[in-house]
């Protein structure tokens, strides 16, 4: 049985003040979450809080991106080992806004996951479909592509140090959620591709869906057997939907 995880992805959103509250309310409730691991990933400059808020709690923290370079004269980047630091267990990498907005390719990518296993980060990767990709039946291709990448650079084994994240493009920050049959037929994708090549590690694998996941449609979601969690964007700004997403895990 692998274990649900549920990860919220703040995004450039909160304050020093809302993210406390927001602290506050979710550990208010997380006696009642029974089987997932529950994580949050700040904006850098709130992870010292957000890890003196968390220590010693069931919950974990991440952040939201890294650099693939180690320290140096990379001006704004932010480095594992930095990461570490404020005892970060996961790292968000190749989400579907830093590979359009900010030009993450397959191979930054891959080099980011590489840098993440190096710093014992444990890297959540997203891989997912624009629309248009899904219309033209390139699905599958797009998720392969994404994925052979990280593979191709760290082999088939570091994958058992990470976590994936399907995530459709056209359902981030839309309201359009993917099917559980829609988002349960890719993760069964990348379970057997994976599979192909590892059967054991494929098995232990968890697959997060992420993609307009609320309280309302996350209990059928979950329920699919390749779906093992979620990774939340805009119901994790909110204690209580957050919380009862990760309760329906
Ligand atoms: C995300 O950005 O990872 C995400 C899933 O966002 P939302 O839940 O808002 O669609």
């Amino acid at each position: 049985m692998r274990q649900k995880l549920v990860a919220g992805n703040w995004k450039m959103n909160g304050s020093a003040a809302s993210i406390q509250t927001l602290l506050d309310g979710i550990q208010a409730g997380l006696a009642s979450v029974k089987n997932a691991e529950v994580v949050v990933c700040p904006p850098f400059v709130y992870l010292a809080q957000v890890a003196q808020a968390l220590a010693g709690t069931s919950m974990a923290w991440g952040a939201q991106n890294l650099s693939k370079e180690a320290l140096g004269a990379f001006t704004g980047e932010i480095a594992a080992q930095m990461l570490n630091d404020f005892q970060c267990k996961y790292v968000i990498i190749g989400h579907s806004e830093r590979r359009s907005f900010y030009g993450e390719t397959d191979q930054i990518v891959a080099e980011k996951y590489a840098t993440a296993l190096k710093h014992g980060l444990k890297p959540i990767l997203c891989v997912g479909e624009l629309l248009s990709e899904r219309e033209a039946d390139q699905t599958e291709a797009v998720i392969a592509r994404q994925l052979d990448a990280v593979i191709a650079l760290n082999g088939i084994d570091a994958l058992n140090q990470g976590v994936i994240a399907y995530e459709p493009v056209w359902a981030i920050g839309t309201g359009k959620t993917a099917s559980p049959e829609q988002a349960q037929a890719v993760h069964a994708f990348i379970r057997s591709r994976i599979a192909a090549q590892a059967p054991d590690l494929a098995q232990k694998l968890q697959i997060l869906y992420g993609g307009s996941m609320k309280p309302d449609n996350a209990a059928e979601l979950m329920a699919m057997p390749d779906i093992d969690g979620g990774l939340i964007g805009g119901a994790a700004l909110k204690a209580a939907d957050f919380l009862a997403i990760c309760q329906a895990a």
